[in-house]
């Protein structure tokens, strides 16, 4: 079955609680498992002054094609968003569709592995937690990618922290 790996996002309305919820929403997808959860990460936004994010990856088996799987994950992320919408503020829920088997897809609403997977900490220590040997389609291995990404800030939530502010 294939394997996918998803980046989720969160600054706004209780950033863990939409993480965790959400994990729980993809592991209802038909014909999906959610097989990994990464660790939790707090890491600083990117762009205009806002709150920091929320980020973790998942790992799902799934017979979902790609644009299925996207199409399911922006249900999802709307079902998050409508309360975005009243605030009109940064975004509740960020699903990414990071790396679907060692497969290269160029369309016009879905790149895969996701362009920014390499250059974004949020995205790499993530899904390294899940397969510390995961490799791109071109078989570079992620791992080679991390010094790059040394400046940009981010730490890892203990358990401790997560259970804390998320009974
Ligand atoms: P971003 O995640 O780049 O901050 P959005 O979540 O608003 O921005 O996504 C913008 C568009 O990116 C979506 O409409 C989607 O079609 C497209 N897209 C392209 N590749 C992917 C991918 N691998 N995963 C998720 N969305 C993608
Ligand atoms: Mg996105």
């Amino acid at each position: 079955m294939p394997l996918a790996y998803i980046g989720l996002g969160s600054n706004l309305q209780q950033p863990l609680q939409q993480i965790q919820q959400a994990l729980n929403e993809l592991a209802e997808l038909p014909d999906t498992q959610l097989s990994g959860v990464s660790h939790f990460y707090r890491s600083r936004a990117i762009g205009p002054e806002q709150p920091d994010f929320i980020n973790a990856a998942a790992q799902l088996n799934t017979e979902l094609s790609p644009i299925v799987l996207l199409d399911e994950l922006q249900k999802i992320e709307q079902a998050h968003q409508r309360k975005r919408e009243m605030h009109w503020g940064p975004r509740t829920l960020d699903l990414d569709l990071l790396l679907y088997d060692q497969q290269q897809i160029d369309l016009p609403r879905l790149n895969v592995p996701h362009p920014l997977l390499t250059k974004r900490a949020f995205v790499l220590l993530p899904l390294l937690d899940l397969d510390k040997n995961l490799a791109l389609p071109n078989g570079k291995k992620l791992q080679d990618y991390l010094a790059q990404c040394q400046d940009q800030k981010i730490e890892r939530l203990t358990t401790e922290t997560v259970s804390r502010t998320y009974p």
